[in-house]
């Protein structure tokens, strides 16, 4: 455990996230127990259970930023995962850089059409803890299609070329070792790596809080990187600053309809799924008047 005050955690007894990232808000989550806290080489992990009357379960916060909860972290794993998936003709291979909680690859297996999964996370503490408090995100860790590299995933994808059908960046908040995930250099080498149809899904931030920097990511992908086609999708989910996070997606050809799904998944697995839907699917990229420019080609 690390010996400094724990960012975000109060002495009432509560966890509120401030951060220069969303001045002058905070979300606040009672806390029933800190489970872990750590500092690893890059970032500050803390892990808590939150008190039963607000029945998020277990947290996992970096450097203060809240990752994922237990009772909502289906919206963005699944529509991370299925939203680029059920897209693309024939998944075969796909590669998530970050999401080291395993929530996405979870999803991403769910699909039988994968046949390897590889995953490259910069933090093995993200992993690792993962495993414990929260087992039922990180069993994909533990699945045969699933290939695991700790390493900086920014260097994961220099020289490769060809290599995915679909590449998944879950990163953490562009503050601290995720910030060269939101670069034109790194979408770059993402597109050389993608094989021809392929399409990337970034975390795309909340439209309510980085329009300039969602608008500015659309403006490189589009003109200077080339994909074919940009699109941002709008997730809505209770514990990321203002209730939304967005999907950022890039295809390689023309031919691609990110905002169409063109596979199902089987029944089974469909009913089972709390958030994604094909209708969801199309209507995440209808947006409001204010952000609508993100999804407008010229
Ligand atoms: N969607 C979640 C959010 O924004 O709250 C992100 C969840 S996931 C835990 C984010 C992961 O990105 C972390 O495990 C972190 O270690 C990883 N990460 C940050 N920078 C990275 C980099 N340069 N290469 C690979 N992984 C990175």
């Amino acid at each position: 455990m690390a010996s400094q005050p724990i960012p975000g955690i109060q002495a009432d007894g509560w966890f509120r996230e401030e951060s220069t990232m969303w001045p002058g808000q905070a979300l606040s989550l009672k806390v029933d127990k800190v489970l872990f806290d750590g500092q690893s080489d890059y970032q500050r992990l803390t892990i808590f259970k939150s008190s039963e009357e607000g029945k998020w379960g277990n947290v996992m916060v970096l450097d203060g930023a809240v990752q994922l909860t237990d009772r909502d972290e289906f919206v963005y794993h699944e529509m991370m995962a299925h939203v680029p998936l059920c897209a693309h003709p024939s998944p075969k291979t796909v590669l998530i850089i970050g999401g080291g909680d395993g929530g996405v690859m979870r999803e991403v297996l769910k699909h039988d059409e994968v046949e390897r999964c590889d995953l490259v996370d910069i933090d093995g503490l993200v992993i690792e803890q993962s495993k414990v408090h929260f087992p039922q995100v990180a069993q994909s860790f533990f699945h045969p299609k699933a290939n695991t590299t700790v390493g900086d995933g920014a260097a994961f994808v220099q020289g490769k070329e060809n290599e995915y059908d679909v590449i998944i960046v879950d990163s953490s908040d562009p503050e601290g070792p995720a910030s060269v995930l939101f670069g034109e250099e790194f979408y770059s080498n993402v597109k050389r790596c993608l094989k021809p149809g392929g399409i990337v899904c970034s975390q795309g931030e909340s439209a309510w809080l980085h329009l300039h920097l969602i608008e500015k990511m659309t403006t490189f992908l589009r003109n200077d990187i080339k994909f074919a086609s940009v699109r941002y999708g709008m997730i809505y989910i209770p514990t990321y600053p203002c209730g939304s996070i967005g999907c950022l997606m890039g295809a390689k050809d023309a031919e691609t309809d990110v905002t169409k799904p063109i596979r199902e998944l089987p029944l089974a697995v469909q009913e089972k799924l709390k958030y994604y839907t094909a209708d969801l699917h199309r209507a995440a990229f209808a947006l409001p008047a204010f952000a609508k420019q993100l999804n407008q080609d010229a």
